[in-house]
């Protein structure tokens, strides 16, 4: 089947579809700047039409939260400056000392989709751009990533763990969720 890719107005809302995608499932997401987008296996737009039918209160809602908790943009100039990324390792090493947790070497990277991630050799990678969020999200995701040394999963464990050494996880959480890189 060929790839389609376009839009259309489904009542008030703009749609960008892809149809004849190739996965099992049809997918509806919204980014941060309240793009509406549609993926499907399905060659029609009448199944696209009728996906958002049953599936418009769910977008409403969302679109909704959003107009609450609005995107934030961030100046991520600076964010290669040696200095203040030492100052982010010292971070790291603090947490390390307080969880007893010991990590084997941080490394920082531009990344497009996550804030950090720790692998199973205890190698910590953050994303530059934490440089420039509150220091309640520094602080959150160096604890999270830290606490993946001890728990490689996100359970209630893993979560109970994370809140003994960073209070403001909601606050994190929902700056984090809103900020366009
Ligand atoms: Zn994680």
């Amino acid at each position: 089947m060929k790839l389609s890719t376009d839009s259309f107005f489904f009542k008030d809302l703009k749609i960008f579809y892809t149809l004849g995608a190739k996965m099992k499932n049809s997918y509806i997401s919204i980014d941060k700047e309240q793009n509406i987008f549609v993926k499907t296996p399905s060659g029609s737009i009448d199944f696209v039409k009728d996906l958002l039918s049953k599936r418009e209160s769910w977008i409403r809602k969302k679109l909704a939260y959003m107009q609450q908790y609005p995107p934030i943009y961030i100046d991520f100039s600076g964010i290669d400056d040696k200095k203040r990324l030492e100052k982010l390792q010292r971070r790291v090493e603090y947490f390390s000392g307080v969880m007893g947790l010991k990590y084997s070497c941080v490394k920082f990277r531009k990344m497009k989709r996550r804030w950090g991630s720790c692998n199973s050799r205890g190698e910590i990678t953050l994303n530059k751009r934490l440089l420039n969020t509150p220091q309640v999200c520094i602080d959150y995701v160096v604890v999270h990533e830290l606490a993946h040394i001890k728990y490689q999963n996100h359970s209630k464990k893993f979560h109970d763990f994370t809140k003994i050494y960073h209070k403001d996880t909601k606050k994190a959480q929902n700056i984090l969720s809103r900020i366009v890189i």
